[in-house]
C-alpha cells in the first residue's frame, strides 16, 4: 500500500480544487515502472496481471498524473481491484510457511510454526510468477476494470 494517499497543489482553495483518483493498482504499476525502472513485462509479472493490462493500467496512470500536475489537481490514490500477496518464508530445517502481509507489518521477527527456529529470509511473494490464489489474507476493493492486480 502506497504511505501517501493524498496529493494536493498549493495555492488552490478547496472549493475549486479538482481531483484525479488513482487506483492502486495504476499506483503500484507507475511505481514498478517509473521507480523501479522495470520493463513492462517485469512489471506484468510482479503484478501478476497480462502485459497489455499493464501497459493499459500504466498508460491510465501517467494520463492522471499529469492531469493533476498540469492542471493543477489533487490526486487520491484508493480503491481498484487488487490482493495483496501473503510473504514466504522459510527456516534454516526446510520448513516453508507463508505470512499474510497484515500480520507481518505488526509482528516480531518469523518464527516457523513447526520447530520455532527463526525465519531465514522472506522469499519472493507468492504471487510471484506461482499465483496467489485462493491462499491467505486478501483484501478487495469494487472493481473498477476488469484486471485483478496482485501487488
Ligand atoms: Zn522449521
Amino acid at each position: 500500500m502506497p504511505g501517501v494517499t493524498y496529493f494536493k497543489p498549493a495555492g488552490i482553495p478547496l472549493r475549486s480544487l479538482e481531483e484525479v483518483r488513482l487506483s492502486v493498482e495504476e499506483a503500484e504499476a507507475l511505481r514498478l515502472k517509473e521507480l523501479e525502472g522495470l520493463e513492462q513485462e517485469q512489471g506484468a509479472e510482479k503484478m501478476n496481471i497480462s502485459r497489455q493490462t499493464f501497459q493499459r493500467v500504466l498508460a491510465s496512470a501517467r494520463q492522471k498524473v499529469a492531469d493533476a500536475l498540469l492542471n493543477g489537481k489533487a490526486i487520491r490514490i484508493e480503491g481498484g481491484n487488487f490482493e495483496i500477496s501473503p510473504r514466504r518464508f522459510h527456516c534454516a530445517n526446510g520448513h516453508v510457511w507463508e505470512t499474510p502481509f497484515e500480520a507481518i507489518a505488526e509482528a516480531a521477527p518469523q518464527l516457523c510454526p513447526v520447530c520455532n527456529a527463526p525465519a531465514v529470509e522472506p522469499l519472493m511473494p507468492v504471487g510471484f510468477g506461482c499465483g496467489g490464489k485462493g491462499r491467505g489474507w486478501r483484501r478487495r476493493r469494487p472493481a473498477v476494470g476488469n484486471s485483478k492486480a496482485s501487488i
